[in-house]
């Protein structure tokens, strides 16, 4: 399993494998951190303790936009010199293609308090899609503390 997080200290992104316990050191800061390998189930996140994730699917945007503007440059081509047919193949396709890669990407589970990342588990029932009265919960949170500093 692998968590991509923010350095705790001066949010510096990094990630690590966590399928055994080690000590972690940050590039930027020298901010060390002891991380416990992960239980497979993910009770709690190895970076801040929290015990609230929500999973989502891992779909990479910016490849589905590349797609999609691609999609519609080309139908926009094709239907200025009358090939309708072909701007409608473009358009249905890319659409296509978008639907089977989100339903080929795996999930993500995040954690609400730091928005720590883990790829390479089965997410569970205890990981539940993004919840906004949680999220909002921990904005809450993280706006008090940016008051405190
Ligand atoms: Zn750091
Ligand atoms: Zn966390």
């Amino acid at each position: 399993m692998k968590v991509t997080f923010a350095c705790p200290a001066c949010d510096q992104p990094d990630a690590v494998l966590v399928d055994a316990t080690h000590d972690w050191q940050c590039s930027a800061c020298d901010h060390r951190q002891h991380f416990a390998a992960a239980d497979s189930a993910l009770p709690d996140c190895v970076v801040c303790s929290n015990h609230e994730f929500y999973k989502r699917k891992d779909f990479p945007h910016t490849l589905g936009m590349v797609i999609l503007v691609g999609a519609l440059l080309l139908s926009t081509i094709t239907y200025h010199s009358y090939e309708k047919w072909w701007s409608w193949s473009f358009l249905i396709g890319s659409a296509i293609i978008d639907g089977g890669l989100y339903l080929l990407v795996g999930d993500v589970v995040v954690c609400y308090r730091c928005n720590a990342h883990y790829r390479g588990l089965t997410a569970s029932d205890a990981h539940q899609p993004f919840e906004i009265t949680i999220g909002e919960r921990y904005r809450q949170e993280r706006i008090r503390q940016e008051r405190l500093k």
